[in-house]
């Protein structure tokens, strides 16, 4: 009995694999085209749009990174658990629980800070602590998420300037609202304008931070005057356009169409089981799908409880053997079953690419954000937390 090994690392029914090379190439492009002498942070929410902070970080730190964003102090404490004691900054947009505020200050992990109620609180803590707190103010410039108001400036400056001793003025930011698209270009015209009146504020009163920065991926590819000190690149490094328009900007720029990014993640599982089935059968629950021939079914194990979307239903691509082909009836929870008919080599175990390439075949995310209505940020963030990603 006591011999059964319990430890055993098992296998899932999928998994992700993550290339080094795609990433090293992404960073390689990014910092030759955008970042130059700036400071590049990237940005990992989202657990690292769906790449798995704990596998991800790491592999930012060999592409040579050395400053990282997160939306939440959960996420930074991963990040921290990733990186140990390397030299990385650690970079928070969003949420500090009031519980691990404190961690924060002590851990040197550098903070926005977008009302003063939080200016307040890190100023209470880092007298406590006796330490500075490293704060980035987060200017409100027209997204109206979050950021402090032009009336709250001047109530920020005379706080920051009473509390030298306890908070470090890192930096002074903002965030475009859509910048990936032409639709909203003069709405985002408009916050540089209003961002640039901020910088003027602090500049008249002699109060500047160590920093200035605005720009996400499609504000640096599309407005290049917002690139600023440090640029916070999240979708660029994953390997993906933060829409069709930036690419297609891009290449017209150049009168080049071939990409230069490379994808770092496919998504892959196996055969489970093989069957055929008569022409005028329904395949799977409900009649959503009649053979019209005598085919040959392949039923992989997995569904929309591991990401595979049911609005992949009947619609979805996977490739076999080099060979892309479709999902025919509905996805299930589990399951999904696709149409083999053609492929005469196939067998139980065969590779299945849910999401990659093989060597003429390929199924984009994109591809799959278009079946399923959803963004590309979206496919990837909702890529299932508890399967293995493999570094290769
Ligand atoms: C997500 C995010 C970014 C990165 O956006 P990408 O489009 O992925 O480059 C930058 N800044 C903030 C505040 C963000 O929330």
């Amino acid at each position: 009995m006591d011999s059964i090994p319990y430890d055993k690392e098992m296998q899932n029914t999928s998994y992700l694999e993550l290339s080094q090379s795609a990433l090293n190439n992404n960073i390689q492009f990014i910092r030759k085209n955008i970042t130059e002498n700036r400071i590049l942070s990237c940005v990992v929410k989202g657990n690292a749009y769906g790449h798995g902070i704990d596998k991800f970080v790491p592999m930012l730190l060999k592409a040579g990174v050395k400053h990282i964003s997160v939306f939440s102090s959960f996420e930074a404490h991963q990040v921290k658990l990733a990186t140990g004691k390397k030299n990385v900054t650690i970079m928070i947009m969003g949420d500090i629980s009031e519980e691990d505020f404190e961690w924060v200050i002590k851990s040197k992990i550098e903070f926005f800070v977008f009302d003063i109620y939080r200016l307040k609180r890190a100023i209470e803590l880092a007298k406590k602590l006796k330490m500075k707190a490293l704060v980035h103010l987060e200017v409100e410039t027209g997204m109206h998420r979050l950021g402090l108001e032009k009336e709250e400036l001047p109530i920020a400056l005379e706080l920051l300037k009473e509390n030298k001793k306890y908070i470090q003025f890192k930096g002074i930011c903002t965030h475009y609202a859509g910048a990936e698209s032409v639709a909203n270009h003069i709405r985002v015209k408009d916050q540089i304008k209003r961002f640039n009146r901020a910088l003027t504020f602090f500049k008249k009163n002699n109060f500047e931070p160590d920093l200035v920065h605005a720009a996400c991926s499609a504000a640096s590819l599309r407005f290049p005057k917002t690139r600023g000190d440090l640029v916070r690149i999240g979708i660029l490094q994953y390997g993906f356009w933060p829409s069709e328009e930036t690419f297609i900007t891009y290449c017209n720029k150049r009168n080049d169409y071939s990409n230069p990014l490379s994808p770092v993640i496919s998504w892959k599982s196996r055969v489970m089981s093989l069957k055929r089935v008569k022409v005028g059968e329904f395949i799977g629950y409900g009649n959503s799908y009649m053979a019209n021939e005598n085919k040959k079914l392949a039923v992989i194990p997995l569904g929309y409880t591991n990401g595979f979307a049911r609005s992949l239903s009947n619609s979805g691509r996977v490739i076999i053997n080099d060979f892309r082909t479709q999902v025919v009836g509905t996805v299930n929870m589990n399951a999904i079953t696709v149409d083999v008919t053609a492929l005469d080599n196939i067998a139980i175990g065969d590779e299945v690419i849910l999401i990659g390439k093989s060597d003429s075949a390929e199924v984009t995310v994109s591809s799959f954000a278009n079946f399923t209505d959803q963004l590309n940020y979206e496919v990837l963030a909702r890529l299932p937390k508890d399967i293995e990603r493999r570094v290769v």
